[in-house]
């Protein structure tokens, strides 16, 4: 084990916590993860020493918050090798930055033109753009998916033509945990001239894009799934598009001078920022990226590709488990089912001895729709999560099958 399981564990307190009696499972880390301490004191600390608004005041505590503000904008900037910090947009999540780039797509789109949606996205990549397409005439066409839980590459081949204006997929799935091949979709969606959006709210936990080699035109992800707080995350627009694109809402901050004749829009990044952002979040995610690279993201990928290894094995085990999602390139996301067995049967039995997994939809029908199932039961694991952690799940899993069997 290259790093030390148990210092890091004690960094998160609510892992000691217990639930129904039992030691705490935490086994929903791609619904959201746990918080660190260190995330944790940065929001206390904000909101008991230099609480204020930001960008406006000449006080003291505005400026310190206005600096803070800035700083994690930079770390942020720096974590995910983005180019200039004006590229760096703050957002309440990845459905809000996804929102932002579909709506500002309304009017440079024309009837009859095409975009591309991959067949195992989250909902929140896919019905912004279906909203967008029914304001546009835009067709939309989906990236057919096998049986394994990877995308036909040559099918999204096919797809793409001189109409096709966007494109965009998921890094990883969350229902599956498939990581898909985005530097192959981005390099041939650009040949034809389209611009491509990657949705990272499932990768960043478990990878560290390096954005300007990726050279996605946007990508969006959310602080919470990578050990920051909830309503804050990234929205990364190529310079080029945040020229193009108009503000998504009006407001205070995304100004430079309003009249009642005209409004002229502040420049990048506050012309997508209007209104007073959640600073303590902003604060908080630059928290959550210094505390993950004091862990280094090759470490991560090494302990959560091994404890993958260890879980599907050890849940393959078990008579009638059948798990979704088998491709070759993948984070540690397991989705199964039972033969005969409801997944929410599953999910209520395993909570009563204290592990926490996912049984539905995952906000990906179409994925189960695919497979004809009802919905899956996910459990989704963190690096703070152990082998044991695995040996309890799969001897609940086991004891739910007697139970219901
Ligand atoms: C969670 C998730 C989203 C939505 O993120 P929010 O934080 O709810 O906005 C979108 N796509 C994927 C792949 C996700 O896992």
């Amino acid at each position: 084990m290259a790093f030390d399981i148990q210092k890091i564990r004690a960094d998160f307190p609510i892992l000691s916590r217990k639930v129904n009696g039992y030691p705490l499972v935490y086994l929903d880390n791609a619904a959201t993860s746990q918080k660190p301490q260190a995330v944790i004191d940065s929001i206390v600390y904000y909101y008991s020493n230099y609480n204020a608004n930001i960008h406006r005041g000449v006080h003291s505590l505005s400026q310190e918050a206005t600096d803070a503000y800035e700083m994690a904008r930079k770390t942020i900037q720096e974590h995910f090798g983005i180019k200039n910090a004006h590229e760096t947009i703050f957002t309440s999540g990845t459905t809000h930055g996804i929102n932002i780039v579909a709506s500002g797509f309304t009017n440079l789109l024309k009837k009859g033109d095409e975009i591309i949606v991959s067949a195992m996205e989250h909902h929140s990549n896919i019905v912004p753009w279906q909203m967008l397409c029914e304001r546009s005439g835009t067709i939309l066409k989906v990236i057919p998916m096998n049986e394994n839980g990877t995308l036909q590459f040559s099918a999204y081949e096919k797809l793409l033509s001189e109409k096709t204006k966007l494109v965009f997929v998921n890094h990883v799935s969350n229902a599956l945990g498939t990581i898909n091949p985005i530097e192959e979709i981005i390099a041939k969606a650009h040949e034809k001239g389209a611009a491509v959006l990657i949705d990272g709210a499932q990768a960043c936990s478990h990878l560290k894009p390096d954005l300007q080699k990726l050279d996605a035109d946007f990508y969006v992800t959310s602080a919470h799934k990578m050990y920051g707080p909830t309503g804050i995350g990234l929205l990364f627009m190529k310079e080029k598009w945040g020229n193009i694109l108009p503000p998504y809402q009006g407001g205070g901050e995304m100004i430079k001078e309003v009249t009642f004749e005209k409004t002229t829009y502040a420049c990048l990044p506050h012309k997508f920022e209007a209104g007073t952002p959640n600073i303590a979040g902003g604060i908080a995610f630059g928290a959550a990226i210094d505390y993950l690279n004091t862990i280094n993201f090759n470490e991560i990928e090494t302990y959560e590709t091994e404890l993958l290894a260890y879980a599907t094995q050890s849940l393959l085990e078990i008579d009638g488990l059948k798990i979704y999602g088998t491709g070759p390139s993948k984070t540690s996301v397991i989705s199964f089912n039972l033969e005969g067995i409801h997944p929410y049967d599953i999910g209520t039995i395993v909570d009563k001895l204290g592990i926490a997994v996912r049984t539905g939809h995952h906000c990906a029908q179409p994925i189960m729709e695919y497979y004809k199932i009802p919905g899956t039961v996910r459990a989704s694991f963190s690096f703070y999560n152990t082998k044991e952690e695995v040996d309890l799940l799969v001897k609940a899993v086991k004891k739910a099958q007697l139970m219901l069997g």
